[in-house]
């Protein structure tokens, strides 16, 4: 996990500081944080990413409208995606899982778990 370059895209303070934590205790310390989709996609700019991790339910614009903006375009059509989701949402990770992303994770969870689910996706990209 040591040089991976992520961008975390969550609205609320208080979940993005305690997956940081979770990110930082797995060895992911090179980390970009955005508060929804629109800010996710203006610090992604032309930058080369090898995982985006993005919540579901954010204003602005949110994971399913990201994934969709980032699925279309050619430089970020394969960035391996791990959406969060919240319980109760089967069918929109349904419809995630058909937009491209290529995991997801349900809140809340450990660092252990989330650990697992990016190995899953960065071995299997
Ligand atoms: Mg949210």
């Amino acid at each position: 996990m040591e040089g991976k370059k992520v961008i975390f895209v969550e609205d609320s303070p208080t979940m993005r500081r305690i997956i940081m934590n979770s990110l930082n205790k797995i060895g992911i310390n090179d980390v970009t944080e955005a508060e929804n989709g629109l800010d996710a996609l203006d610090k992604m700019g032309d930058a080369s990413w090898d995982m985006v991790i993005t919540d579901w339910n954010m204003p602005e614009m949110n994971g399913e409208e990201l994934v969709k903006e980032l699925r279309s375009k050619s430089n970020f059509s394969k960035t391996p995606i791990l959406m969060i989701t919240t319980r109760g949402m089967q069918d929109d990770v349904m419809t995630a899982i058909k937009m491209g992303v290529n995991g997801y994770i349900v809140k809340p969870f450990t660092p252990e778990v989330l650990k697992k689910k990016i190995a899953e996706i960065f071995s299997a990209s």
